[in-house]
């Protein structure tokens, strides 16, 4: 791709290459083959059915991963049962949080080769999975050991007691990072784990189940059981699971609620969004294209909180959208492993096909579709950065989650009308405000029906502020104080 630049000072554009800035994929041996880890050892699955996981950007495979089947999952729970009652229940916090402790530093230890695999399965550019997922995995693990053993000032009463057996099930979007945000706080809480990662990225949570032995956790405490959809039923109908965790799609997340109706299972669901993005027109309009950029584009638009629906003032509305084009123009899509990668590849072809199917349902209902122009690599799955214009709020694409690299623009005049419109859907997950007035700020993050409200920048996460949503996005919260409550049971 080819980026105009006057490096002379003459007015002439002299255009000029980037070269090319691979990073090493020889930091990571994935082997060719991969058990479940089921009580501190890999096994083969009982029924020896196995699937593969492919790199999205050359369609290559990588491994070969075992499905867990029912009988998978009850020696597994077993596992964990065991683990709770016999260690890990009765251990002080204060020992629990030395595993917690060694196992953060031991990610921070491998981070480059747990980036460099997450790039390979996932697709996400390794700029990202370097600086955004790997440090915010080991701050989740770091964070959590230090509540280990003050549980008791968590504000969940004088004695609060872990559930037991906690069913964990996780999408494909951040693998390591969702990973680190069920297991951290669980076990944190002297919970024990049977965790399924997504069916499309397997690899580092079974390099996390390497981690787990590396720094001697107790056999059963950690059980990462590799599978599909069904592996995930068979998981959370469990008799003997006392807690269910999820993220993933509302849709899944219904069936969920269904399955544990009627149960004794605490049940935790973060579930789509269809975030409000708004801008005022006394933004710093630089700013907050970066923002935009940030919202809907960062890892490919696969982000549950993503910015997807673009709020401007009717009076800045052309300013930005000029200058989100231009924006968008200088945006590198490419090969994940290289460190100038902006926008790697989609996850799947199931995925693509799904952003296609919205994106083709945009332009039949009479949005204008606008794609940056860019090179699409001949192999994998890849989308441009695209945004609507002519948007209305009954079509498809202002409604349902596109999960993909693809802006939805409206307008509004009044901070009452971006209320109303940002209000205006089954999600409630996140939203952003971009003003330079703290009171407009406040006044609307008070008014949004979001878990997550940020306020002139968007996408920041950490581990102590909780994340959640209202309505259709799902219901308990992860991260901060909050997010314990979801693993203890409040004895007074
Ligand atoms: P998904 O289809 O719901 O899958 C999520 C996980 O559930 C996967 O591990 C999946 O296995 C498993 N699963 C599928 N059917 C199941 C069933 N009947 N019972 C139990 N488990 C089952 O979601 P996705 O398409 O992979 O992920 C994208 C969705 O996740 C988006 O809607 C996004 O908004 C949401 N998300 C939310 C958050 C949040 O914090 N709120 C964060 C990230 C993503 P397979 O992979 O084998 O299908
Ligand atoms: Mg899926």
């Amino acid at each position: 791709m080819t980026v105009g630049s006057p490096t002379d000072g003459s007015s002439a554009r002299d255009p000029f290459e980037y070269a090319p800035a691979p990073e090493s994929r020889a930091v990571v041996s994935i082997a060719t083959s991969y058990g479940l880890f089921i009580n501190g050892t890999f096994v083969d699955p009982i029924d020896g059915t196995r699937f593969k996981t492919i790199n999205p950007a050359t369609e290559e495979v990588l491994s070969e991963i075992s499905q867990a089947g029912p009988a998978d999952v009850d020696r597994a729970v077993a596992a964990a049962r065991t683990a709770f009652q016999q260690v890990w229940g009765p251990m002080s916090g204060r020992d629990r949080a030395k595993y917690l402790f060694r196992i953060a530093r031991i990610i921070q230890e491998r981070s480059r080769e747990l980036a460099v695999l997450e790039t390979l399965d996932n697709g996400k550019p390794i700029r990202e999975s370097r600086d955004v997922d790997l440090p915010l995995v080991a701050a989740h693990f770091f964070y959590h050991a230090g509540w280990a053993d003050k549980l008791a000032y968590a504000g969940l009463g004088a004695n609060p007691r872990p559930l037991g057996v906690a069913a964990q099930i996780i999408p494909w979007n951040f693998p390591l990072l969702m990973l680190a945000w069920k297991i951290a706080p669980a076990l944190a809480c002297g919970n024990t784990v049977v965790l399924k990662p997504a069916e499309t990225t397997p690899l580092t949570a079974l390099a996390f189940a390497d981690i787990c032995k590396q720094a001697d956790l107790p056999p059963g405490v950690v059980n990462i059981l590799t599978g599909d959809g069904t592996t995930g039923r068979a998981l959370v109908e469990h008799p003997d699971v006392n807690k269910v965790a999820f993220t993933g799609s509302t849709e899944v997340g219904k069936a969920i609620q269904r399955a544990v109706a009627g149960t004794n299972k605490k049940l935790t669901l973060e579930l789509g969004g269809k975030a409000a993005n708004i801008i005022f027109d006394d933004a710093p309009i630089d700013q907050a294209v970066e923002g935009i950029v940030n919202g809907i584009f960062f890892n490919q638009g696969h982000v549950c909180c993503a910015g997807s629906r673009l709020l401007l003032q009717e009076s800045t509305a052309e300013a930005v959208i000029d200058a989100l084009k231009r924006r968008l123009g200088t945006l590198r899509l490419g090969d994940p492993m290289d460190k100038n990668t902006d926008i790697g590849a989609i996850n799947s072809a199931e995925q693509w096909s799904r952003i296609d199917a919205l994106v083709k349902a945009g332009e039949d209902e009479g949005a204008e579709r606008w794609s940056a122009p860019c090179q699409i690599p001949e192999r994998g799955w890849w989308f441009p950065p695209t945004l609507f214009t002519s948007v209305t709020q009954a079509h498809r694409i202002a409604r349902e989650e596109i999960f993909g690299p693809v802006l939805s623009v409206l307008t509004f005049r009044t901070p009452d009308e971006a209320i109303e419109k940002a209000n205006n859907t089954p999600y409630g997950l996140s939203a952003g405000i971009w003003t330079e007035k703290g009171s407009r700020i406040l006044w609307m993050a008070n008014r949004l029906r979001a878990g997550v409200v940020w306020a002139n920048t968007y996408n920041r996460f950490d581990p102590t502020s909780p994340f959640g949503g209202f309505k259709e996005s799902g219901f308990g919260r992860e991260g901060g104080r909050q997010g314990l409550a979801g693993y203890l049971e409040r004895v007074s």
